[in-house]
């Protein structure tokens, strides 16, 4: 049985934002706006704290979660930092996440890292998010603020259908700007860069940059390492087709660019923009009386990859639906 609570929501004013430490500091639950979607905070190194994560989420207990941090400075009291010069140039804060080695002595709860011997870590520029990692001496875990499974919110309103009574408290900061999950770079110890999951940070002109060719595909990976990557995920409970420019009469068409829709990612065409309303469309496309849902076409250009991924995963049929 999940406990329950009263969910108060707060404007991410000063006010809003010192409660928010205050609760944090006592081991609560807060979902705070990041520049990505919105995250469901506890405190990163209190095991009572970040068990009721996992149980507000319905999280299973071997997906890992990104400990939130205000620098690399923070970053390296936690992570196997080194001297690594490209590290120091990475861009910071943002929404990149890093896995490396944890450091064995880190004071984290286990179950941030899931037993793995590597921690995922990121410096989040949204002014909220930094306001609050500044008034505090802990890290945040901070999976994205909804059922596991399920649509991820980019608006406190996402926030509350999923989490109310079960979490302490929301930090209402409008919608998120990005609105898609931060991409995941893993840094191996042969000092060879894999991408773990798109996102708005475009890894492979990153190692383009840094070595002067692009990120070399992945082979695919047989032990779960980032369960984002999973075959169902963000569902909006109907079923999703992809690439349509000619909906059915029982489908909610989501438009893009010149495929015109009920809802659309961007009339212009601009994948920037389709990424900072997708869940928000998925979200209407959810509760609308149209038993299915339509996607049109989005060029697997930019962040139109990190688009696309979570599309699939939408369109995944439920029993494979795993993580959060
Ligand atoms: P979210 O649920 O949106 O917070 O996404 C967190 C993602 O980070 C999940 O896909 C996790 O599996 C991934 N992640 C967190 N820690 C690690 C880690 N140590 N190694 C690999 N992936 C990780
Ligand atoms: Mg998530």
């Amino acid at each position: 049985m999940v406990r329950k609570y009263v969910t108060e929501t707060v404007l991410a004013d000063a006010t809003g934002i010192a409660r928010a430490a205050r609760i944090l500091r006592d081991g609560g639950l807060v979902a705070v706006p990041t520049e990505t979607v919105y995250g469901l905070a506890a405190r990163a190194d209190d095991e009572a704290a970040v068990a009721r994560i996992f149980e507000a989420k319905g999280r299973p207990s071997f997906n890992p979660l990104i400990v939130h941090v205000r620098d690399a400075k923070q970053a390296a009291q936690y992570a196997e930092w080194g001297d690594n010069a490209d590290l120091a140039t990475l861009p910071w804060p943002g929404p990149l996440t890093i896995v490396v080695p944890a450091l064995p002595e880190a004071v984290l709860a286990p179950a941030v890292t899931a037993g793995l011997p590597t921690v995922a870590v990121r410096a989040p520029a949204h002014p909220v998010m930094r306001q609050l990692l500044s008034q505090i001496d802990f890290p945040l875990a901070a999976p994205s603020a909804n059922r596991s499974g399920f649509i991820s919110p980019t608006s406190a309103e996402h926030v509350l259908a999923s989490l109310d009574g079960r979490i302490d408290l929301v930090l209402d900061g409008g919608p998120t700007q990005a609105g898609v999950e931060s991409s995941i770079l893993a840094l191996r110890e042969d000092g060879s860069w894999e991408e773990l999951r798109a996102g708005p940070v475009d890894l492979d002109a990153l190692h383009r940059h840094y070595f002067g060719i692009g990120l070399p595909l992945r082979e695919e990976r047989k032990t779960l390492e980032a369960p984002g990557q999973l075959a169902s995920h963000y569902s909006p409970g109907k079923p999703v087709r992809l690439g349509v420019t000619d909906p059915a009469p029982d489908e909610i068409m989501i438009g893009f660019g010149p495929v015109a829709g009920d809802v659309t990612l961007s009339l212009s065409g601009e994948v920037k923009e389709a990424a900072s309303n997708l869940y928000a469309c998925l979200h209407l496309a959810a509760v609308s009386d149209k038993p299915r849902i339509a996607v049109a076409p989005v060029p697997e250009k930019g962040v139109g990859r990190a688009i696309n991924d979570r599309l699939r995963r939408a369109a995944a049929p439920a029993d494979q639906r795993r993580g959060s």
